[in-house]
């Protein structure tokens, strides 16, 4: 009997993830293929999430998923560190050694063969070379990230009430800068958890008038891919939250304690995101040498094969997909879900023989989430034959859908609602929002 098809999906992402749990699910419980997940952390977290981690509404260990645990119910081997070099050649990848908590050595650099690689390893955020950003901004990349952020916020809080013991009613500061989808979340996920904050034991403190939310944009409109409508809706409901919008506002410059932009305005800031834009990692340009694009994303064709070599797919963030003429698929979390369930559709082709179908892009709209109650979008599709404005309650349950979309291409539908009775009966015993 011949040896099972190879296939080595490096990223277990929003799209890697789902991935890899299909075709476990399907060619691996047959024995048609090896299926192995590479990953350089343990845990699963969907990035859509991290501005309410980071805002302290959700507690990022309830939605972490365990690798491990989800290759042994799903049929494929789990492979712990970061990739660090391809040989296509020899069609090998080399994953790096791993280290534990306390530096001891834990897994040494390794290598792992494959027949087919598909590379799902997401995007960072892109700062275009502006000076300061990576010292002094917070970033949402990981789960982590947003631990980070939201133990400065809390401690930034405590400062604020402690000097108001003393008598004195100091401001905090919290700039964003970029108003896409993310930057406008956490704007508004912040008003509402600060809010809630204060009003546990931070007698001293008063939310609404001392937390300053500011939301910088380089472009004349926030959201400014998403339809003009959108942004207007979105643009009052934030100002209603008294978050403070300046567009056509380029930051030149971070440092310790301000922000410079290019007509001159300096502002002062006591915690700073960066939410101003998306690109593959650094390391992925010319990586194994595939062809990448000027923000490092591998070039793939219309099966997300990369244009050099047949036997590298590419999907999520960290691909450039062919889209409308001259227009590449954006960055989202739907984006990798439908590559995520046309790539496992095409490896059992690919694995009998036979040739490959286009992958085609289905926009289904955006929505943009507003705190805890709301949310504003543009809903699009043959179901209801164009681009439909929606918003308030309607649109945040829409926008939950998508998560739980994705997690029942993980678990199936009974887990999910068996996990979404478990976390609505933990949320009524926790408070509203972590504290520490
Ligand atoms: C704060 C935030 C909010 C967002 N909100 C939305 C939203 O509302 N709607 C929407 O559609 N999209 C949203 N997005 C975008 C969406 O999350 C991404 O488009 C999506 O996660 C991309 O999926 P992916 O599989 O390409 O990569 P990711 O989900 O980023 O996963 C990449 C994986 O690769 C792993 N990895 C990276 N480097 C290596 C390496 N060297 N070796 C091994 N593993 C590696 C990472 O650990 C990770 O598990 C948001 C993104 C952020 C950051």
């Amino acid at each position: 009997m011949s040896e099972p098809h190879r296939i080595v999906i490096v990223g277990g992402g929003a799209g890697g993830l789902e991935l890899a749990t299909r075709l476990g699910d399907s060619l691996g419980a047959s024995r048609r293929a090896a299926v192995t997940l590479v990953d350089r952390n343990e845990t699963h977290m969907w990035k859509p999430l991290l501005h309410e981690a980071a805002a302290g509404s959700l507690d990022v260990h309830a939605h972490q998923i365990d690798f491990m645990a989800q290759a042994h119910w799903h049929h494929f081997a789990f492979r712990l560190g970061a990739l660090e070099a391809l040989d296509r050649a020899r069609r090998t990848i080399t994953i790096g050694a791993v280290v534990d908590a306390e530096g001891l050595a834990m897994l040494p650099r390794r290598e792992l063969a494959y027949d087919t690689l598909i590379l799902c390893v997401g995007g960072i955020a892109n700062d275009y070379g502006t000076p300061g950003v990576r010292e002094y901004a917070s970033t949402l990349e990981s789960a982590a990230d947003a631990e980070r952020f939201h133990r400065r916020l809390i401690a930034a809080c405590a400062r604020a009430n402690a000097a108001g013991e003393a008598g004195a009613r100091p401001d905090v500061n919290v700039v964003i800068i970029g108003a896409g989808a993310t930057g406008v979340e956490l704007a508004a996920q912040l008003r509402d958890t600060t809010h809630v904050l204060a009003s546990y034991g931070l007698a001293s403190f008063d939310a609404r008038s001392q937390v300053k939310i500011t939301l910088l944009e380089a472009a004349d409109r926030i959201l400014p891919p998403l339809p003009e409508r959108v942004s207007t809706a979105t643009a009052k409901i934030l100002a209603d939250l008294d978050v403070d919008i300046h567009v056509g506002e380029r930051v030149t410059r971070i440092d310790c304690s301000t922000i410079a932009t290019a007509d001159g305005k300096l502002l002062p800031y006591d915690l700073v995101v960066w939410s101003a834009g998306v690109k593959a990692p650094d390391w992925l340009a010319g990586f194994g040498g595939l062809t990448t694009n000027r923000v490092h994303q591998v070039v793939v064709g219309d099966t997300l094969q990369s244009v050099d070599d047949p036997d590298v797919f590419a999907l999520g963030d960290c691909a450039q997909t062919p889209w409308k003429p001259g227009v590449p698929l954006p960055p989202l979390a739907q984006a990798a879900h439908q590559q995520a369930s046309y790539v496992a559709r095409m490896m059992k082709r690919r694995i009998a023989g036979e040739p490959l179908t286009p992958f085609r892009y289905h926009n289904y709209g955006s929505l943009v989430s507003l705190g805890d109650a709301s949310a504003v979008g543009n809903l699009m599709g043959g179901l209801i034959g164009g681009a439909m404005f929606v918003e308030g309650l309607i649109a945040r349950v829409m926008y939950n859908a998508n998560y739980t979309l994705h997690l029942a291409a993980l678990h199936g539908w009974a887990r999910v609602a068996l996990g979404s009775a478990g976390r609505f009966l933990r949320e009524r015993t926790e408070p509203r929002v972590k504290l520490h």
